[in-house]
């Protein structure tokens, strides 16, 4: 059952106000030289701690904000709108982190690790992907032998965020090699500051490139048997119940930096002076402003269902995936738009719109492509 078209609260309203204030005075200005520079967002991640950014979804008992998916989906797009690369590092560590450790985790290691985490303490990492196993994450060989009152990790993780500047990993390590390859995954809590850990040299990517992604690489690691979090062989379906909020959180992304295009392409299109004329547009530029505008907003509201019903705790496999599919494909061609009617200076290094452009892509790449995304959907349709 859906739940109709979500409006937001006026508590959800002011969340919004407020985090759009920050990100403007806060997240926004420098972002295009942190960009350039590859230059980890360390002091903007500490004001937005104290702003309790760090926690959104965790419960106040353990001193989070408790805002719930819809009210993390309102903050998190003003952080995407100003930067996406701190809006990727808060999203991982808030969706995640917290979440899977808040709804998988026993108590001794909610009360070990949320209150860090909610305070900003501590940064989360999420290490799922290897490097024969992406997509298909199933195939993941990382061990976790038990030794004892110990697990003892072996193996090798890519393309994980924040993982050399995190202070914890959620990790999924193959448990059972004999079992069916989903059913024998555990999920553990990893603390990034262990012997046999370390990491490779950050990625050079195309975009999002102030937030940080390394392989690492785990060496007879090892780690207290408390660190299990939830039951063992069940990690596979802890991951990809995850990834459905997770999900969520990228269309989130896609929506905050497609709807910053809108606004600099509008904002071009009203100072612009044309033939000694200020302001003045012609009829196909208006009609591309009206596209790119509605696309954002058919994306938003797909987000904000999918996270109302992730909160109702209704089945949203489908609703999560429509919304990553729907917003990352708009914003990859509302960006394409943005340069097309900007022109040229849209292009030049430094200029908000290249960077927009760049970071637009990774949002049909992460947290599952476009074309698992379509695989997802359909699946509900079929079984
Ligand atoms: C910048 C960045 C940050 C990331 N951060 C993290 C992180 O923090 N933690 C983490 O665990 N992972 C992270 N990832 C990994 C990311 O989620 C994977 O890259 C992604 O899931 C794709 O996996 P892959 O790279 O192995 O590509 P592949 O799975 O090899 O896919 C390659 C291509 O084949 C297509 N394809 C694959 N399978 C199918 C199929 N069955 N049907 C049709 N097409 C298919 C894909 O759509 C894609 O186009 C990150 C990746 C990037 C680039």
């Amino acid at each position: 059952m859906n739940l109709g078209v979500p409006t937001l609260s006026p508590d959800l309203e002011r969340l919004r106000l407020e985090a759009r204030a920050f990100a403007d005075e806060v997240v926004a200005p420098g972002a295009c030289e942190r960009d350039r520079e590859k230059r980890f967002p360390k002091e903007v991640l500490a004001a937005a701690a104290a702003r309790g950014y760090y926690g959104l979804m965790v419960p106040e008992i353990y001193g989070g904000m408790q805002a719930g998916n819809l009210g993390q989906s309102v903050i998190l797009e003003e952080f995407a709108r100003a930067d996406a690369s701190t809006h990727v590092t808060l999203s991982v560590h808030n969706s995640l982190v917290c979440g899977p450790l808040l709804a998988y985790g026993n108590e001794d290691l909610k009360r070990a690790w949320l209150p860090k985490l909610a305070s900003g303490q501590a940064l989360g990492a999420y290490a799922l992907t290897e490097p024969h196993a992406g997509s298909d994450a199933a195939a993941l060989s990382c061990s976790a032998v038990r030794d004892g009152d110990s697990w003892v990790l072996n193996g090798t993780k890519m393309w994980i965020t924040t993982g050399t500047q995190c202070d914890v990993l959620l990790l999924f390590a193959r448990t059972d090699k004999d079992a069916p390859k989903a059913k024998g995954i555990s999920a553990f809590v990893v603390p990034r500051q262990i012997d046999g850990l370390s990491a490779g040299k950050p990625e050079n990517k195309l975009g999002i490139r102030a937030s940080e992604t390394v392989q690492l690489f785990f060496e007879n690691v090892r780690i207290p048997a408390g660190n299990l979090i939830g039951e063992v062989n069940r990690g596979f379906n802890y991951a990809m119940e995850t990834l459905n909020g997770g999900r969520i959180g990228i269309a989130v992304q896609a929506v905050g930096i497609a709807q910053r295009l809108v606004d600099e392409v509008a904002s071009f299109l009203r100072e612009r002076i044309r033939n000694g004329e200020k302001g003045r547009t012609t009829q196909d530029e208006d009609f591309r402003l009206a596209e790119m505008a509605t696309k954002v907003e058919a994306s938003r509201l797909l987000c904000w269902r999918a996270a109302s019903m992730r909160d109702a705790k209704q089945d949203h496999v489908r609703e999560a995936s429509m919304a990553k599919l729907f917003a990352s494909q708009s914003c990859n061609e509302i960006a394409r738009a943005a340069v097309e009617l900007v022109g040229p200076a849209a292009m030049s290094g430094g200029h908000v719109i290249e960077r927009l452009f760049r970071d637009a892509r990774i949002t049909e790449l992460y947290e599952g492509t476009t074309e698992v995304q379509k695989l997802v959907i359909a699946r509900t349709f079929l079984r």
